[in-house]
């Protein structure tokens, strides 16, 4: 098969000329990179691309192409070659182009623009292109697979394995127990057992639990023990964003998850309203960036791990893992789904409170040091700071029409109050079970 194409599509050969060289020097050993000078050719060789079964990876059009606007040729490209990339090209001091690429982006007929002239390629041209050309290959190319999964196809532990590994972006590959491939990977790591059978190297589980999975494949399961300054519960794009702004700050900082990195976010195919993504990104992209962020700062991470527990030991917090391994920190945020997360009851100034938090939890043994977040702050502004940097918080309300802010309200009221453990139940962020006022 021949190398994707990339193409350019402008009426200016000057113009063309230079863009070809450019990106010949950069992308010419992976991409054939062809120059059209008008429309109608273009599309006759997007045409002769498609018949022939070649790849089309990019398609730059020049916004005022003669015969169609670049934009109108962009629209057809879309419907010869569904997962080419879309890029207009446009010229500086060009004032209507604005609406009109505006539009299109809003129409999603477009993936991104560049301005010409470009200047040094390295500051924006091969930036931009490098990006798309990156995410496209993720999208159309297969991967090489470390992990093989044999298994029922439909049964629902094989679908909770598979959703997991496609989560954390670990690239892997499901095999159905009755096909070809299934079969004979079962018979060179000699496994005769249960299904679904994970196999890494020379090494086959049999339908082992997602902690097994994960310890098999190296990942840290076990805290490095220690004071922390903050444990963070929960690494969705909340969670991270704390986990970030409290490394960077120089707190000691571990976030515990208790399944993959990302939370509901990992699962969307396309993210378009984060910011500083221009051309999106999908979820399981934005948590591996995400990640890869928070351990350059220094922070620590447990997957599929799940907390407990939570309680006061004098100034010190005790996070409680399943199995009941304890970590020991000053500040725990809590960074779990929920619709409303407002909690009432402190007032102004009041101790515990973390910075930019939008409730404050009022004075008591665990809520000293406890934060509950509401749902992501998306762009994710929020961060925990050190006891002695914290600002006053501002005092919240729960809302009359979420059940969600009442229970958290009802929560907050009751750690005010003094109570000494929390015990945290799957799908919900809490739940006090047990303390000195606690009446329920
Ligand atoms: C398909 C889909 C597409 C979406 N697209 C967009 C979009 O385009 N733009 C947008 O703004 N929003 C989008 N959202 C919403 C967005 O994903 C959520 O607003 C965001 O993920 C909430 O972040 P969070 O960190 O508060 O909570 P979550 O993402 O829910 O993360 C909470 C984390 O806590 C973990 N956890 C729970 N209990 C425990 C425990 N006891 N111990 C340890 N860890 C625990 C969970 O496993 C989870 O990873 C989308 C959601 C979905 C499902």
């Amino acid at each position: 098969m021949p190398d994707p194409i990339l193409l350019l599509v402008d009426d200016d050969p000057e113009t063309l000329a230079s863009l070809a060289s450019a990106l010949e020097r950069r992308f010419g050993a992976d991409y054939r990179v062809l120059t059209e000078r008008s429309p109608t050719s273009a599309l006759a060789r997007l045409e002769q691309a498609c018949e022939r079964g070649e790849d089309v990876a990019l398609v730059v059009a020049h916004l005022w192409a003669p015969e169609m606007t670049g934009l109108d040729l962009l629209a057809r490209v879309h419907d010869l070659c569904p997962r080419a990339s879309r890029c207009v090209l446009v010229s500086y001091g060009d004032g209507p182009a604005y609406q009109h690429v505006r539009r299109a982006f809003v129409l999603g007929q477009l993936d991104t623009y560049l301005l010409k002239p470009w200047g040094d390629p390295e500051e924006r041209l091969y930036p931009v292109v490098s990006e798309i050309l990156g995410s496209w290959a993720r999208s159309v190319r297969p991967r090489v697979a470390l992990l093989h999964i044999v298994g029922e196809r439909w049964a629902p532990r094989s679908h909770e394995m598979r959703d997991l590994l496609e989560r954390s972006s670990f690239p892997y590959r499901f095999y159905s127990h009755d096909s070809a491939e299934g079969q004979c990977l079962l018979r060179d790591v000699g496994h005769a057992g249960g299904l679904p059978a994970v196999i890494f190297g020379d090494r086959c589980l049999t339908d082992p639990t997602n902690l097994e999975i994960a310890r098999m494949l190296g990942v840290k399961t076990e805290p490095e023990g220690g004071l922390y300054d903050v444990v963070v519960v929960g690494a969705g794009p909340s969670g991270l964003a704390t986990a970030v702004y409290a490394a960077a700050d120089g707190l000691r900082t571990l976030v515990v998850e208790r399944q993959v990195v990302g939370g509901q976010a990992g699962t969307s195919s396309m993210i378009r309203n984060y910011l500083g993504f221009p051309r999106s990104i999908s979820g399981a992209e934005l948590a591996a960036r995400a990640h890869e962020q928070a351990i350059s700062l220094g922070v620590e991470f447990l997957l599929i791990r799940e907390i407990t527990g939570l309680a006061a030991r004098g100034a010190e917090r005790i996070v409680t893992l399943a199995e009941t391994i304890d970590v020991t920190t000053r500040t725990v945020v809590i960074r779990l789904r929920h619709r409303r997360r407002e909690l009432g009851g402190a007032g102004r100034g009041a101790p515990g409170a973390l910075r930019g938090q939008r409730h404050a939890l009022g004075a008591g043994r665990v809520a000293d040091h406890v934060g509950l977040s509401r749902q992501a702050d998306r762009a994710g502004e929020q961060h925990p700071r050190a006891p002695e940097h914290r600002a006053a918080p501002r005092p919240r309300s729960a809302s009359p029409r979420s059940g969600g802010g009442q229970r958290h309200r009802a929560w907050g009221e009751r750690i005010a109050a003094g109570i000494s453990a929390v015990r945290v139940r799957r799908g919900r962020a809490a739940h006090v079970v047990a303390g000195e006022n606690a009446s329920a």
